[in-house]
């Protein structure tokens, strides 16, 4: 193991207590909050490091949740996305609580069954300005919006682009009795 500084040492991986659960570089973990009745803190871990008394310390990098965010929960916003934010921490280890997940969006949008632990990550997210990266994104339905993967769509056969039910005056019930959707728009083009 190489060493860094006096009496620091990288370290490939750390075994949580009580657990056999093994934390390493590239992980997602759970961080433990101060106040247990808030949602842990989800991170990525980058680095791990012991002192000579063998404390473990563990730099992680930061998710935000949208509520988090400097314009906070929008209704595009899934209710398991995160933002990778360039917020950095050294931590101890003992604050993990556990692991979890995060996807691509690509990759969650596959996933049959959502568990607990699974969170996906589609921006990038400055802390000091509340940027994002990619700052623009594909937009649906009439209402413009990104896709929100906890939101029912319905495809229109005429123009191929993805709704909203509530945006085209129907219900969800409504949308999935359809045979076969035609937007407002193309149907008044039919029309013409
Ligand atoms: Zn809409
Ligand atoms: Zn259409």
């Amino acid at each position: 193991m190489a060493k860094t500084k006096a009496g620091k040492e990288d370290t490939d991986s750390y075994t949580m207590k009580g657990t056999k659960k093994i934390v390493k570089p590239g992980d997602y973990v759970l961080m433990r909050p101060v106040n247990p009745k808030r949602l842990p803190y989800v991170a990525r871990v980058e680095k791990l490091e012991a002192d000579s008394k063998k404390n473990v310390k563990v730099k992680v990098r930061w998710y935000y949740r949208p509520e988090e965010s400097l314009r906070g929960r929008r209704t595009f916003h899934g209710a398991k996305e995160l933002f990778l934010s360039d917020h950095y921490d050294w931590q101890s280890a003992y604050t993990i609580g556990g692991k979890c997940t995060v996807h691509s969006f690509k990759n969650y949008m596959k996933l049959k069954n959502v568990g607990t632990e699974d969170y996906f990550c589609r921006f990038e997210y400055k802390a000091a300005t509340g940027g994002f990266t990619p700052d623009r994104v594909a937009v649906y339905c009439k209402c413009e919006m990104p896709y929100n993967p906890d939101d029912f769509m319905v495809k229109c056969e005429g123009c191929r682009d993805w709704y909203h039910p509530s945006c085209m005056e129907m219900t969800i019930e409504d949308a999935k009795n359809m045979e076969q959707f035609i937007c407002s728009v193309c149907a008044s083009n039919d029309d013409a």
